[in-house]
């Protein structure tokens, strides 16, 4: 939207293959991979992220129709699921666009299917569509203990084909994996069940990135990487053995560099007091970009591969920095807020989740379009 701020984000393309493919080699080439890109792939550009996965990734997973669409409409034709059931007023989109919609219930399937009546839809498999089960989200899907039933349902709609089953895991990443292993059983008895009434779908799958990288049994047909691919860990428990590369890196050029004698408060509120007379650099971003006011006494910026405190309350679109001991720089140098600088050290993700008191998707998410993003491919 704005090329030419003095601020940016570098997406660096090689890091999300390289992420990608170590993603690839855990899972085996006997099972499909689904690169999951909503939410403009966590921040790094969908169509950057696509063009880079094409070939690659069996499948694309969206959030929403209108994602997928702009997906097809760039010229991606790979299957692609959308995450989040449609409404019934998007339906028509799903079948012009051929996207893979997830049920949780009949009555969608029921409106899906007078759809593609009225479409006229001729292919003899059936229309794919992936039904979700809940073996214990308790967000989209078909309780697993109903699920049977529905499925069927679903599957005896003349135009529908139910070629997928899906669960999904709310704590794949902790340290104890007892529940998604048991949510493993309830998904699996599910399949059995189905089996014994004649419905196999072709792909099940259960598997983000926490689960691909420490259960393996939950691999099944496919799995749906996302935060991995973009190099970061869903959480301090999951296994480091990959070495995946952070994608992202957050720079900014200094707007003003000035001297501030001792006892002056700096920012909103006046929360922080210099103690000594300071040298004071202001950036050019701030919580509308996503650089969040939580970061309060929290944050670090690389400077010269030195790291250094934001220092008062981050505003809307400034923050500032204490340049204590850097007499010679200037407005217009460059410093680091995410990633790795020139020097090789490096502010993580992770650490800066840490410092939000969240997770690192709302990091990578949460920067804002106001944010040019610079590709390195
Ligand atoms: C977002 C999402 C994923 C990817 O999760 P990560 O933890 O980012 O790997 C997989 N499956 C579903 C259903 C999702 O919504």
């Amino acid at each position: 939207m704005y090329p030419n701020r003095p601020i940016w984000a570098e997406v660096d393309l090689h890091a999300i293959r390289d992420n990608f493919f170590s993603l690839r080699e855990r899972v085996g080439s006997g099972v499909k991979m689904m690169a999951v890109i909503k939410s403009d792939a966590y921040g790094h550009g969908k169509l950057q992220v696509a063009r880079t996965l094409h070939g690659y990734a069996d499948w694309f997973g969206v959030s929403f129709v209108d994602e997928g669409v702009e997906l097809r409409q760039a010229g991606y034709d790979e299957p692609i699921l959308c995450l989040v059931s449609p409404l019934a007023d998007e339906l028509d989109a799903v079948i012009k666009y051929r996207l893979t919609p997830v049920l949780s219930e009949v009555s969608l399937a029921k409106a899906l299917d007078e759809r593609l009546h009225h479409h006229n839809y001729q292919e003899k498999h059936g229309y794919p569509v992936h039904v979700k089960i809940d073996t214990g989200m308790g967000r989209l899907g078909v309780w697993h203990e109903e699920a049977v039933a529905v499925v069927q349902q679903i599957n005896a709609l003349t135009t529908l084909r139910v070629s997928g089953l899906m669960t999904h895991f709310p704590l794949a990443d902790g340290e104890d994996k007892s529940f998604a292993l048991e949510q493993l059983r309830r998904f699996k008895r599910v399949k059995e069940e189905l089996a014994e009434v004649g419905i196999t779908p072709e792909l099940c799958h259960a598997a983000n990135s926490a689960a691909i990288i420490d259960l393996p049994e939950s691999h099944l047909d496919m799995v749906r990487p996302g935060v991995a691919i973009y190099g970061s860990y869903p959480s301090p428990h999951v296994s480091r053995e990959l070495g995946l590369k952070q994608a992202l890196t957050l720079r900014a050029r200094i707007a003003l560099v000035k001297e501030l004698p001792a006892g002056t408060t700096i920012s909103y509120g006046r929360r922080f007091t210099l103690k000594k007379d300071t040298r004071v650099g202001v950036l050019p971003l701030g919580y509308a970009d996503g650089w969040r006011r939580s970061l309060l006494n929290k944050a670090e910026v690389l400077v010269r591969g030195e790291r250094r405190p934001l220092i008062g309350v981050i505003c809307m679109d400034m923050c500032m920095v204490d340049l204590s001991g850097f007499e010679d720089v200037t407005a217009g140098e460059v410093v680091t807020l995410l990633g790795r600088d020139y020097s090789g050290k490096i502010i993580s993700v992770e650490e800066v989740a840490r410092w939000m008191d969240t997770i690192p998707y709302e990091v990578t998410c949460g920067l804002s379009s106001r944010v040019p993003r610079h590709y390195r491919a």
